[in-house]
Parts: structure tokens; C-alpha cells; sequence
């Protein structure tokens, strides 16, 4: 028998899929490691798991507790799903930006949301920082903290790192991903690094993220916008701290969806917006390296998240990104 035991049981063991037009493109092997078929439907639900256990482990979650979380949707949601399973609250703090379809499922799933508006880290009402001070004020409430909680890249050097080492039976030449929290891209780099050091380990990031910048020239600095959810950054979490990064790509919102048209109608994948980055990124590094090598990059979660933005041709021409 192979049966899994319960959503917790699901998460992770993901299969990798060989992205075959633009493997054929670049003359590389373009892989992407399934996180969307995840329970919960995204990468994030390795990470939830992870600081749920650890948090039960070290016994600051007991019995009917709550867990509070600032989150653009993706963490909430995995988040939500566990808490239904173990038998605890769940209060999503998430910034009004993110995509409807993420706020219902949250609903739907029994979390108490709260959009609040989309400021900068640096605001104190930010939705990170706000939920820290919500989750100290109550009682039997824990922080999930996921951009500086360790536990969250722990998940992928233990979980999706050792998964993606086998899964290639070590023959992979780079690993590329862009970065929300870091903990996805630290968690398998480190791991991938301690494995083979001669693994190449780029960061993708999208416009609008400080990343690039930073490690291209030492500065936290930014430059436009993208309508990718769930990735970019303006600081060094404590969960990118440290993490290896040989290279960083930059991919604008154009090629993305340039990216998740072809995987959808080319390869019948229906991917997030952060796909477009991710593999948008590995066709670029497939260039840059040439002909022959393995490259392994994430498809983070599903395209029916952003139904209404990213597959919604009214939606895209507001943004002036008609695709054709
Ligand atoms: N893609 C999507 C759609 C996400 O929601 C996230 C998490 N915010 C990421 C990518 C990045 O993952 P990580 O937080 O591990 O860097």
C-alpha cells in the first residue's frame, strides 16, 4: 500500500516536471519542481508545516491555539489548512493588494482575514509588522513569522532540496528561483551547495524587488513594478541571511507572462505569475550557460489564483500588458 496520512502527511514529494518547449528552446533540461500540486496548492505549504511543528516541538502552540500570520496569501493558506487539520485558529493579516481569489479561499477555509493597506516594511503598520504585535497581544497565539523565522527555510534544505538532489540523481548544473520570504532559495542552495559547490545558485527577481540590485552592485535598491505576487523583497530576511547566491537575473513582467502563456498552451501547465519569473529566469540562465546543462527552477502555485488578473485580458490591458 502507499497511502498518506492526512493533509500533513501530503505535503511535500513533489514530482519534477522536464519543461519540454523550453527545454527544446535553450537545448537544456528545464526542470520545475511541482510545488503546486502541494495539498494546499503552493511551496508555501512546506514552510507552514514546518513552523507549525517546530512551534508545537518547542511548546509555544498548545491545544486550541491560534496562529497569526502576515502574509500575501500563499503561506496563509497552507497555514489555514494545517490549522483545520491539528484543531487550531488561524488569523491571516494580508495586504489589500493581493488577489480576491486568495482572500476567499482563506474565508473558505475558516481563517479570520484582515486586509489591511499595502505599505512599506519600513511603516510600522505594515502587514508583517502588525501581525507581530496582533499574535503578542492575544492569548495562545503564536507569530508564524515566516520571513525570519528559520524554520520556514529549514523545511526546503531538509525537504525540497534532498527531493530535488534525488529526483536528479545529482546531475543538476544550476539552481534558480526567485525569493518572497528567501526561504525556498536559501533552504535548497544551501543544501544543493554542501551537496555539489559547483552547483551555480542564482537568485531571479522581479522589477520592483531590491535583490537584484543588491547582488549586483551591494545596493538595497529598486526600480518599477510587476504584477507578480508573493516574490520580491526590500531587505535580507533572515531567511535569505547567508544563503549561497552565485548570480542574480532579473525578469520583467513581459517575459513572465510571456512564460506562463507558453507553459500554458504549450505544455499544459496552468502556473502563478511567479512561475513566469522563475522559469523566465532558467531560459535566460540556459542561454547564458549553453547547450546541455540541467537547470532547476520552482513552479510555485497554479494559475487559478490569479484567474482574474494574470488570465483576464481586461486586467492585463489596464496594466498596459496585452498578451497576444
Ligand atoms: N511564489 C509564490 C506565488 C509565493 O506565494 C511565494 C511565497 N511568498 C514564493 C513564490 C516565494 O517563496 P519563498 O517565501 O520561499 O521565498
Amino acid at each position: 500500500m502507499d497511502i498518506t496520512n492526512g493533509f500533513v502527511g501530503t505535503v511535500g514529494n513533489t514530482p519534477l516536471i522536464r519543461l519540454n518547449s523550453f527545454s527544446e528552446e535553450t537545448g537544456c533540461n528545464i526542470l520545475g519542481k511541482a510545488e503546486f500540486l502541494n495539498p494546499g496548492g503552493s511551496v508555501k505549504d512546506r514552510a507552514a508545516l514546518y513552523i507549525i511543528k517546530d512551534a508545537e516541538e518547542r511548546g509555544l502552540l498548545k491545544p486550541g491555539g491560534t496562529v497569526v500570520e502576515g502574509t500575501a496569501g500563499n503561506t496563509g493558506i497552507g497555514l489555514a489548512h494545517i490549522c483545520n487539520a491539528k484543531g487550531y485558529k488561524c488569523l491571516i493579516i494580508i495586504p489589500e493588494t493581493q488577489s480576491q481569489e486568495k482572500m476567499d479561499m482563506l474565508r473558505t477555509l475558516g481563517a479570520e482575514v484582515r486586509p489591511v493597506p499595502a505599505v512599506p516594511y519600513r511603516d510600522p503598520n505594515n502587514y508583517v509588522k502588525l501581525s507581530g504585535r496582533v499574535a503578542e497581544d492575544m492569548e495562545n497565539a503564536i507569530w508564524a513569522n515566516q520571513f525570519d523565522n528559520l524554520a520556514n527555510r529549514r523545511a526546503h534544505y531538509e525537504t525540497t532540496g534532498p527531493e530535488i538532489w534525488s529526483q536528479t540523481d545529482g546531475k543538476i548544473d544550476a539552481w534558480v528561483a526567485a525569493t518572497g520570504t528567501g526561504g525556498t532559495y536559501a533552504g535548497v542552495s544551501m543544501f544543493l551547495k554542501e551537496k555539489n559547490p559547483n552547483i551555480r545558485c542564482v537568485l531571479a527577481d522581479p522589477m520592483g524587488s531590491a535583490l537584484y540590485n543588491y547582488f549586483k552592485t551591494g545596493e538595497l535598491k529598486s526600480e518599477g513594478s510587476s504584477i507578480t505576487e508573493g516574490i520580491g523583497t526590500s531587505r535580507i530576511t533572515a531567511n535569505l541571511e547567508g544563503a549561497p547566491v552565485d548570480d542574480a537575473i532579473q525578469v520583467d513582467d513581459r517575459e513572465a507572462l510571456r512564460v506562463i502563456y507558453q507553459l500554458l498552451n504549450k505544455e499544459g501547465l496552468f502556473m502563478g505569475g511567479s512561475v513566469g519569473i522563475n522559469v523566465g529566469a532558467a531560459v535566460a540562465l540556459a542561454k547564458q550557460l549553453g547547450p546541455g546543462h540541467t537547470i532547476v527552477t520552482v513552479l510555485c502555485d497554479g494559475g487559478a489564483r490569479y484567474q482574474s488578473r494574470l488570465f483576464n485580458p481586461e486586467w492585463l490591458a489596464s496594466k498596459g500588458l496585452a498578451v497576444s
